[in-house]
C-alpha cells in the first residue's frame, strides 16, 4: 500500500516500484532536509541520489531511453519525495516539467508534419542530456509581472538568427539556479514591425548553465522552501541554437490552453507535506517522536483527540480531490475536470498549510523546535498558494469565473 494513496487505488506493478522507490529515497532526502533549510542551500546530494537511482529520467518519454510516467505517476512519485524533503519535491516539479511539456504533453498536440520532425529531433538532445548525462533542468516563467499568470506575453524576448536566438530578459524565482544543467524559458518571439507583443507567440528554449551572456543574481534567505535556491536570472544577448527548442514556435500557446493539469503539477509536493504533518502529529501525541527525552504520550487528551480528527478529515478531503484530478488529466478536459483541477490545486495548497498549522498548535510548543520537522513543514507550506500560475486567488478567479460564463460568453 503506498502512504500516497492509501488502500483501494489500483497501481501497476511499475507504479508500486516508482513509489517503494521514491519512499527509499526520500527516507535518506529526511535526514538531510534540516540542513538544507538551515543553510538556504541545493540539496545536491538528493539529485546525486535520484540520478544513480534513474528517478531523473522518470517523465522522458520509454521511446527516448526513459521511464515514461504520466502525470498521474509523477504525482505520486513527486508526492512521496515531497514527504521527506519539499524542495527536493518542488525543485524535481521543475526538472520532470521538463520532460512532460516537450514529451507526453507535445505527442497529443496539433502539430504540422514538419513541426513534428522538428520537435523529434531537438527533443531527442534534451532527453539525451537527461538519460545519457543525467541533467538537470530548471522551468524559469516568473518575472514580476501578469506574465507567469498567464495574462500578459512574457517580457523575456527572443529574436531569431542565424542558426538560433537571441535572448534579453530577466526571470526571477528560478528554482534550481546554480545547480540546473539548463534552463527552460519561456519567452515571446520578438517581431519587427507594428504588432504588439503576443502570448501566441510564446517559446520555450533551453539556455545551458554556461551561455555567454547569462548571470544568475540576488540572495535567497525565504521563509520556506529554502533549498529551492529560486534566484534571479539575467539574460543579456543569450545564443541557444535551434536544437535548443524545447518546442516548435506557437505550440507552447496550445499547450498552455488545452493542458490545464500541467498547471497543478507543483501540488504533489504539499500533498506529500500535508501527509507528512499529520504523520508526524499522531507520532507525536503517541510519544513516539525519536530523540524526545523523555516521550511523552497526548494522546489521551480530547482536545487533541478532535485536533487529530479535524487534521485527519482535512487530509482525506485533500487526498480524495488530489487523487481524482491527477487520474483524469489529459488533453482538453470538458470544464467539469478544468474546474476541479484549479479546486484539487486550491484545496491541497490551502489545506497542507492549514494542517501544518493545526499540528504545530496540537502537538504543541516543543514541536516548533527547529530539531523537529514541523516548523519546516509549516514554513515550506506557506508557499504552495504563492506560486503562479495557479495561486489560491487565481485559482478562485478561474473557478468563479469559468462556472459562470460560457467560452467567449459576455455581459452586455
Ligand atoms: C519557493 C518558490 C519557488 C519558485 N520557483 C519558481 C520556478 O522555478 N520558476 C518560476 O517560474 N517561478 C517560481 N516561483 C515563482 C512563483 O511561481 C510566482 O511567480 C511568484 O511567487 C510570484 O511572486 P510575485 O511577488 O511576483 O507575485 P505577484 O505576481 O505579484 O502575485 C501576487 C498575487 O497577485 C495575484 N495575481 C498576480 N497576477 C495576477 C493577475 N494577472 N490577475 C489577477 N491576480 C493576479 C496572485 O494571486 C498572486 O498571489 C517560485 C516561488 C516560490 C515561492
Amino acid at each position: 500500500m503506498s502512504a500516497i494513496t492509501g488502500s483501494g487505488v489500483q497501481l501497476s506493478d511499475e507504479q508500486r516500484g516508482l513509489l517503494d522507490l521514491a519512499e527509499d529515497l526520500g527516507a535518506r532526502f529526511g535526514r538531510r532536509a534540516a540542513r538544507y533549510d538551515l543553510e538556504a542551500g541545493f540539496p545536491y546530494e538528493n539529485y546525486d541520489d535520484m540520478r544513480e537511482a534513474g528517478l531523473l529520467k522518470l517523465c522522458v518519454p520509454k521511446a527516448y531511453g526513459g521511464l515514461g510516467a504520466d502525470l498521474f505517476t509523477y504525482a505520486l512519485v513527486s508526492a512521496t519525495l515531497g514527504k521527506y524533503c519539499g524542495a527536493t519535491s518542488l525543485t524535481f516539479n521543475m526538472h520532470a516539467c521538463s520532460c512532460l511539456w516537450p514529451g507526453l504533453m507535445a505527442d497529443a498536440l496539433e502539430m504540422t508534419a514538419g513541426q513534428r520532425e522538428e520537435h523529434e529531433r531537438h527533443r531527442a538532445s534534451h532527453f539525451q542530456h537527461i538519460v545519457e548525462g543525467g541533467a538537470v533542468y530548471a522551468h524559469p516563467f516568473s518575472e514580476g509581472s501578469a506574465a507567469a499568470a498567464g495574462r500578459a506575453p512574457f517580457g523575456t524576448t527572443a529574436s531569431k538568427v542565424d542558426g538560433g536566438w537571441l535572448l534579453d530578459g530577466k526571470k526571477i524565482f528560478a528554482s534550481l539556479s546554480g545547480a540546473a544543467d539548463y534552463y527552460g524559458v519561456l519567452c515571446t518571439e520578438h517581431r519587427t514591425g507594428d504588432d504588439a507583443p503576443s502570448m501566441r507567440d510564446s517559446i520555450y528554449l533551453a539556455v545551458p548553465r554556461n551561455a555567454p551572456g547569462f548571470t544568475i543574481v540576488g540572495d535567497w534567505d525565504p521563509l520556506g522552501m529554502r533549498g529551492t535556491v529560486s534566484r534571479t536570472l539575467l539574460l543579456k544577448e543569450v545564443f541557444v541554437p535551434d536544437s535548443g527548442q524545447m518546442m516548435p514556435r506557437g505550440i507552447y500557446f496550445q499547450a498552455a490552453n488545452r493542458w490545464p493539469h500541467m498547471f497543478s503539477a507543483l501540488s504533489p509536493t504539499y500533498m506529500g507535506i500535508a501527509l507528512a504533518a499529520y504523520e508526524f502529529t499522531v507520532q507525536y501525541l503517541r510519544g513516539e517522536v525519536a530523540g524526545m527525552d523523555p516521550p511523552v504520550k497526548r494522546r489521551m487528551h480530547p482536545t487533541k483527540q478532535i485536533a487529530t480528527a479535524q487534521m485527519h478529515i482535512l487530509l482525506e478531503q485533500t487526498r480524495a480531490i488530489f487523487l481524482r484530478s491527477f487520474s483524469e488529466a489529459r488533453i482538453d478536459p470538458p470544464r467539469e475536470m478544468r474546474l476541479r483541477a484549479y479546486a484539487a490545486h486550491f484545496t491541497v495548497m490551502e489545506n497542507a498549510n492549514e494542517i501544518t498549522r493545526l499540528a504545530i498548535r496540537t502537538c504543541g510548543g516543543q514541536s516548533m523546535l527547529r530539531s523537529l520537522p514541523l516548523e519546516r513543514l509549516y514554513r515550506d507550506s506557506r508557499c504552495g498558494s504563492l506560486m503562479l500560475p495557479w495561486t489560491a486567488e487565481l485559482c478562485l478567479d478561474r473557478i468563479g469565473r469559468e462556472a459562470l460564463y460560457e467560452p467567449g460568453e459576455a455581459d452586455d
